[in-house]
């Protein structure tokens, strides 16, 4: 039996506050780390580990990744002399191999305190990002998709995984790994791919081969509020799960859908973020992974309230909502009725 403190761990990688650093401004920095480890909130319920003396995990790359593409890049990593950007978001420096080090490690870490059952819930505070990353191509701040590579890991132990992508952005490499795997149910609520990166994402983008259905993308209109997410949660995605019965969940956890945060035009509040713990925290086993997130302000109240949710206590953020224009209703709607008959055609659930 666990004990209520052991149910759930949060673990900060301290590397990824410090090393990678962008070459100018760019909204993907240590900072959103370290205002992590800052936060009094946070303090209280995280634990950094060192795990920098441990041994490498690049080995778990190789699971999801094209062998070339890993041998490359690392090789690249480990003789970078300045930071350089590989496209116009994404960019790699002297230290960018210590965060990744760190990040496996820790991510190895969780994966193990699952698999033993020694933990319920794990949250693992890393970056850079990783969903972005595909199986031979870096791309949107990420390098490698180590979200990818422990979900891999946890297959060991729980051959039927759902990934939940609550990032605004639709997570097209963590997708691209998984898409002819029914061992994954990939699930991503995102912005409206005909206006935002990686432009891709639509409902009918299911699956392949065998991994037809276990694709299930929804898309929030532009400007979409906490209403929305509470809309897909209650019409797709927990009957979803309830019909499916995964064994694990990982939660790609993306704060980058505040209305404070400056790279998307989804408005949620820091309520939301307590509802995803709230509703992840029905489920027996979870492997949280930060995704993206770049406003300083939201990310440590969005977290706390994501942790105080998993947890079932009150959440210390609350914002008030403002309701949407009727227009991102009416826009909502058309795109959910194409994920319902998505899933009714290839999953035959009928939502
Ligand atoms: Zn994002």
């Amino acid at each position: 039996m666990l004990r209520g403190s052991e149910m759930i761990k949060c673990l900060i990688c301290r590397s990824c506050s410090q090393m990678h650093q962008p070459p100018d401004y760019n909204p993907e920095n240590p900072l959103r780390i370290k205002v992590l480890q800052r936060s009094l909130h946070l303090r209280r319920v995280c634990e950094e580990i060192d795990v920098s003396i441990v041994s490498d995990h690049f080995y778990m790359l190789y699971r999801v990744h094209d062998k070339n593409y890993v041998e490359n890049m690392l090789k690249r990593l480990k003789t970078v002399r300045k930071p350089v950007y590989l496209d116009e978001d994404t960019y790699i420096e002297p230290t960018t191999i210590h965060a990744v080090r760190e990040t496996l490690a820790l991510l190895a870490y969780g994966v193990e305190l699952l698999s033993s059952r020694r933990c319920r819930h794990v949250i693992a505070l890393v970056r850079p990002p990783s969903h972005h990353a595909g199986r031979r191509r870096f791309g949107g701040f990420c390098i490698f998709n180590h979200s990818a590579a422990a979900t891999a890991s946890l297959l060991d132990s729980y051959d039927f995984i759902a990934v939940l992508d609550f990032d605004a952005h639709y997570g097209d490499g963590f997708a691209e790994i998984f898409y002819e795997d029914d061992r994954v149910l990939y699930i991503s609520l995102h912005e409206d791919p005909r206006y935002m990166f990686p432009y891709r994402g639509f409902p009918e983008e299911a699956g392949r081969g065998r991994g037809l259905g276990y694709t299930v993308n929804i898309v929030m209109p532009k400007g979409a509020t906490d209403k929305h997410y509470h809309r897909a949660f209650d019409e797709v995605l927990c009957p979803l799960l309830d019909a499916m019965k995964p064994k694990a969940i990982v939660v790609l956890l993306g704060l980058d859908t505040h209305w404070k945060d400056e790279l998307t035009d989804i408005n949620a509040t820091l309520n939301l973020y307590a509802d995803i713990g709230r509703l992840v925290r029905r489920y027996s086993l979870s492997l949280t992974v930060l995704e993206g997130g770049y406003s300083l302000w939201v990310l440590p109240r969005g977290i706390a309230n994501y942790i105080a949710g998993l947890k079932g206590e009150e959440q210390p953020y609350r914002e008030e909502e403002y309701p949407a224009p009727l227009e991102v209703d009416r826009r909502f709607e058309r795109f959910i009725d194409r994920t319902k008959k998505v899933i009714k055609k290839y999953l035959r659930i009928d939502l």
